[in-house]
């Protein structure tokens, strides 16, 4: 199977390609030419198998210039080796009757980016070989927390790749920084830059599509490559999740075979739901995607009214992981909707960097409007969810879950559609301590570990062994630079200078 760019579809590559390029040099997203679809035979196999067998079959479903074999190995290494702290990878925990949370923070940096980024970096050393490349990969991340970390711990003395982080300087919580500054490995590089994610993000965008950029890079013997939500390589894990979840639901008879389930994901890039939609697609019965944002609702706005429209004021929330304006993974949901129309994504995307918005076609809205539900909640009432969830069912979930909880509330009242929801989890408590601990009204002055251990008394749930470690290492990585230097870093990067 091949994938071709959003934005021409006259660009079409390998899968191994398309994970080593990471963006097409034309600005647009790779996607599949076609979705395959489940047969009878196959969900019986899946509805019985492991995570880690369901994983790599998702996989080759789309990967097709990997071998079975090859992709059965990385799900081993990427899941396998006790990286987990749950033997179900990524189990569902019922809630309530109708409400199932697919837990997909037990890896080891404790957020859902590990479910994609633990395996990412096999499917790239791979690429790259299949690809006859030589030049090292140079990974460059822009992350508003989760993902920079999660992407450090799987690149780390990766043969063949060396990775750059960049997080704005004032959008990620303390323990998040401190889990980037203290990374290891001899091919890594860690730096907060000024501005908000957006702006990191715009900025490593341009130098992925900066053909002079490029070309001193490669005099350096690299090529650049992305770990973002953006790599089709992140995309395919994610599908698996779902795919898993659905069987998980299934299987402990939550749900019977003509059952159609919701799914409610707290949504930042749209990386996160974007899996779940092509799960639909690959004939997961799903009905409806409920998209929660936080007080960054520009999300909601576009699924009540077909408008994107980012020229908004920005908000530093408690779920900065959501803290969003931009989010590129729609690229992929348009492009699909509109029936891989790339003339069509391509001009409403240059209206979105001309004008900062964008209108879909009224064809394209229905299809939006019959599929996705948008809802979004403030600070306040995130905190709030956290604790009436605790005090209601004795069951912890982060400021991102939160979020998700909120709107899923919302969207039950107001529809009463009462289907089983999957509703992703998408960090640990934990990694949000400060918000989590003043949503259960305790009064914090300290800060760092004690936040943990306060946390942990406060409630009787364990400190994540990952998060235990990080204030007793030393931070190696306390550089900050500006947007308008990024460019120079990058290539100091590649020079092996820094
Ligand atoms: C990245 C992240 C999100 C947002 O996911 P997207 O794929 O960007 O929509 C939500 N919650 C947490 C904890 C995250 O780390």
């Amino acid at each position: 199977m091949n994938y071709f760019s959003t934005r021409d579809t006259t660009l079409s590559v390998s899968s191994a390609e398309a994970i080593v390029r990471g963006l097409s040099k034309d600005g647009g997203l790779f996607c599949p030419e076609s979705i395959p679809k489940l047969t009878d035979d196959e969900k019986k196999y899946l509805l019985d198998a492991s995570y880690r067998e369901r994983a790599a079959f998702v996989l080759g479903k789309f990967l097709t210039d990997f071998s079975e074999e090859e992709l059965c190995d990385f799900s081993e290494k990427a899941y396998g080796n006790g990286k987990f702290d749950s033997d179900a990878t990524a189990p569902v925990h019922m809630l309530e009757p109708n409400l199932g949370v697919l837990e997909l923070w037990h890896g080891p940096t404790c957020a859902f980016k590990d479910m994609a980024l633990q395996m990412l970096p096999h499917l790239l050393s791979a690429a790259l070989k299949k690809t006859g490349e030589k030049r090292c990969a140079s990974i460059l991340v822009a992350t508003s927390g989760d993902t920079g970390k999660a992407a450090l711990e799987g690149f780390a003395d990766v043969e063949g790749t060396k990775i750059a982080v960049f997080y704005p300087k004032d959008g990620v919580s303390k323990i998040q920084e401190r889990q980037m500054t203290t990374q290891s490995g001899e091919n890594v590089y860690v730096s907060s830059v000024v501005g908000n994610f957006d702006d990191v993000q715009s900025a490593m965008k341009e130098i992925f599509s900066d053909e002079e950029i490029r070309g001193k890079a490669s005099d350096n013997g690299c090529i650049f490559s992305s770990a973002n939500s953006i790599n089709w390589g992140r995309a395919v894990p994610q599908i698996a999740y779902y795919v898993s979840g659905y069987f998980d639901l299934l299987k402990s008879g939550s749900i019977s075979e003509n059952d159609e389930i919701n799914v409610c994901v707290p949504t930042g890039n749209f990386g996160n739901i974007l899996a779940a939609f092509y799960a639909r697609e690959m004939g997961i019965p799903i009905k409806k995607f409920i998209c929660a944002s936080n007080s960054n609702n520009v999300l909601t706005d576009f699924f009540n009214t077909g408008k994107y429209d980012k020229c908004r004021e920005f908000h530093v929330t408690t779920s900065p992981a959501m803290d969003i304006l931009i989010s590129s993974n729609l690229e992929r949901l348009i492009f699909n909707l509109s029936g891989n129309d790339d003339k069509t994504v391509k001009k409403y995307m240059s209206k979105l960097k001309s004008d900062g918005a964008y209108t879909v076609s009224a064809e394209i809205f229905e299809k939006i409007s019959e599929l996705f539900y948008g809802g979004c909640c403030n600070d306040d009432e995130t905190l709030k969810t956290i604790s009436n969830v605790f005090s209601e069912h004795n069951y912890l979930i982060d400021t991102h879950t939160a979020v998700g909880v909120n709107v899923y509330r919302k969207y039950v009242k107001e529809t009463g559609d009462e289907a089983v929801t999957l509703l992703a989890s998408t960090a640990s408590p934990f990694k949000f301590a400060d918000s989590v601990l003043s949503a259960l009204g305790i009064d914090i002055t300290s800060g760092g570990e004690e936040l943990l251990r306060i946390l942990s008394k406060t409630t009787g749930q364990k400190i994540p062994a990952p998060l235990a470690s990080i204030f007793e290492k030393e931070e190696r990585f306390v550089n900050t630079t500006t947007r308008e230097e990024l460019p120079d870093v990058v290539l100091k990067f590649t020079e092996g200078a820094l």
